[in-house]
């Protein structure tokens, strides 16, 4: 099992879901994972959590492997990587959204022991150059909720 020190907040700079004939699916992990593998040449989705719209909590890659999410500061060899679906360079996080992911990185840090300094979001990173997870990602409420006893427990 990989030493977890940390964790980094990304989302998918992508649409929440998409179209296929009259049916409308949800972006998720399996989809992301058909990006990182096809389109990359990963060996697997780069993320150890997706987090969908309306709040379901997916696991992509094995928490014994490192992921593939954020090079800068070598994070991928430190940190569990999240990812929120939607581009919230244009879209926001949805409550249900919001909730599930303080709520899995509350789990995650009682699980693996990682103090609140250790939560990031991907462009608080030193040496990153993203948006992600974008400019609409409530920051401050984010880490408010993650400091506070009283969310997360429901
Ligand atoms: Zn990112």
């Amino acid at each position: 099992m990989v030493k977890w020190q940390g964790i980094v907040i990304h989302h998918s700079a992508s649409p929440r879901g998409y179209w296929q004939g009259d049916k409308w699916l949800p972006i998720n992990a399996e989809v992301i994972r058909k990006w990182h593998v096809k389109d990359r040449g990963w060996s697997d989705i780069g993320y150890h959590f997706v987090v969908l719209a309306d709040g379901t909590i997916e696991k992509g890659r094995p928490l014994d492997r490192i992921g593939a999410h954020t090079r800068a500061g070598r994070r991928n060899f430190t940190s569990i990587g999240i990812c929120l679906v939607g581009n919230f360079q244009y879209d926001t996080v949805s409550p249900e959204q919001l909730h599930s992911a303080v709520k899995l990185v509350k789990k995650l840090q009682q699980d693996f022991a990682i103090p609140f300094e250790k939560i990031e979001l991907h462009n608080q990173v030193e040496g990153s150059s993203t948006l992600c997870p974008g400019k609409l990602f409530p920051k401050e409420i984010f880490f408010a909720l993650l400091s506070s006893d009283l969310a997360g427990d429901g």
